[in-house]
């Protein structure tokens, strides 16, 4: 008997009042900007060519589509879907050139190819990554630690890109308030649910930029959902007002940046605790 309780008490102990999973991409780096670098020099280099024959726009959303539709499609590299194989980004800007020519019946260009996938590989460029890291990121870090919560980042991507990432959070001294750091290679939910399982807290928030693939899938394993919109988001952007007017208010929030979670902490605890999250 004096083990159990022994053993009662110790998990007692074990349980935190909070456990935090961030996303990576969007809330924490402003990785969208290297990305619209990337984008903004592909349609000067395009519009050069073609001239009025097309605009800004078409470019942007034929990009838009040539890349999303690449996520499922093989990777002769390696014969595995690309997903967010380095090599997706760079070769979507050659195709969304390579569309263009035939649309428009114009000769490809070599040397224009070359140059478009040197442009695209610039976003995986592990020396930027510090400088696109949110200022607020250290100190809401800090701030829940020093609570006593546990703090995730759980990111969907490609290792080697993700880890690069992770090295510029070393680096910025915010592993330090980080309990782990996880890269899954699809989808979130089967991870979301299995931290769960593996962290006792009395409440668990979930917070990203992509409110279908971040916030979403957590809510529906019964996390507090917390929306932080990115302008620059490939998946959801443009769609804000349309989200925000769908999203599930009673177990979600919107905020603007991740400082909103510290400046408004006891408002969001009672709100989420009032929800039952
Ligand atoms: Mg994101």
């Amino acid at each position: 008997m004096a083990d159990k309780g022994r053993s009662d008490m110790s998990n007692a102990s074990r349980v935190v009042k909070r456990l935090w999973v961030f996303d990576l991409d969007g809330p924490l780096m402003k990785t969208g900007e290297l990305y619209e670098k990337a984008l903004a020099g592909m349609t000067r280099i395009i519009l050069e060519i073609f001239g009025e024959a097309v605009s800004k726009q078409e470019i942007m959303t034929a990009q838009n589509q040539i890349d999303q539709a690449m996520l499922r499609e093989i990777n002769p590299e390696n014969g595995k879907p690309y997903l967010f194989h380095k090599s997706r980004f760079p070769l979507s800007l050659v195709r969304t050139y390579k569309f263009f020519c035939r649309k428009i019946g114009k000769k490809l260009i070599k040397s224009v190819a070359h140059r478009l996938n040197k442009i695209g590989a610039r976003v995986f460029d592990e020396c930027e990554y510090e400088s696109i890291v949110r200022s607020e990121v250290l100190p809401l870090f800090k701030f829940l630690k020093g609570k006593g919560d546990i703090v995730i980042v759980l990111t969907k991507g490609a290792y080697d890109v993700q880890f690069g990432k992770k090295k510029a959070l070393q680096n910025l001294g915010i592993m330090d308030y980080c309990d782990d750091f996880i890269v899954v290679p699809d989808t979130k939910d089967e991870m979301l649910k299995k931290i769960k399982e593996t962290n006792k807290a009395i409440r668990y928030y979930c917070a990203g930029d992509t409110y279908f693939e971040d916030v979403l899938l957590g809510m529906n394993v019964g996390y507090f959902g917390i929306h932080i919109p990115y302008e620059f988001n490939w998946k959801e952007r443009g769609k804000s007002e349309e989200i925000e007017a769908c999203r599930d208010k009673k177990r979600s929030i919107a905020f603007s940046d991740i400082s909103q979670i510290s400046r408004y902490f006891k408002t969001l605890e009672k709100f989420a605790k009032l929800k039952g999250a």
